[in-house]
Order: structure tokens, then C-alpha cells, then sequence
């Protein structure tokens, strides 16, 4: 649910960083509002394992690109 404190030791490191999240639900913080019905466990599992196969697809679609070692970030070089 966060990014860090992996985004923070990253960056210390000059390493680029990613983080691929999915999203399951909308009702959090919205909790005691009549209009927006809670989620079960079972309806996030549900999603979640629906878009497994999507972050697969973007994981091997990047990883030979990261290979090819063209790195254009700025993520190296400390502020
Ligand atoms: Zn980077």
C-alpha cells in the first residue's frame, strides 16, 4: 500500500525505482457513508488475481528494455 521506505533507500542508492500497484477497491476512507457499500475480502481477491496476468505482462515487456542499459534517468544522480 506505500512505496516506502523502498523509494527513499533507492534513491540513497542511485538506483531507478518502480512501483506497480493495483488497484482493488475505492471504498477506503469512505467508511460509515450509506452510499458507498463496503468491499469483502473475497470481491479484492477477485480483482486482484483479474489483473495479475496485466503486471506479468508489463514486468516482461519492461525487463528487456531495463537490459538494454540505456539509462536516461535522473535517478543516479543525488539532488
Ligand atoms: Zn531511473
Amino acid at each position: 500500500m506505500t512505496q516506502y521506505p523502498e523509494v527513499t533507500l533507492a534513491r540513497e542508492k542511485g538506483m531507478c525505482y518502480l512501483g506497480i500497484g493495483i488497484i482493488t477497491d475505492y471504498d477506503s476512507g469512505f467508511e460509515g457513508r450509506d452510499d458507498i457499500k463496503p468491499v469483502t475480502n473475497s470481491e479484492v481477491l477477485k480483482i486482484f488475481e483479474k489483473n495479475v496476468k496485466t503486471v506479468k505482462d508489463l514486468i516482461h515487456a519492461s525487463v528487456p528494455e531495463l537490459e538494454k542499459g540505456q539509462k536516461t534517468c535522473g535517478c543516479g544522480k543525488l539532488a
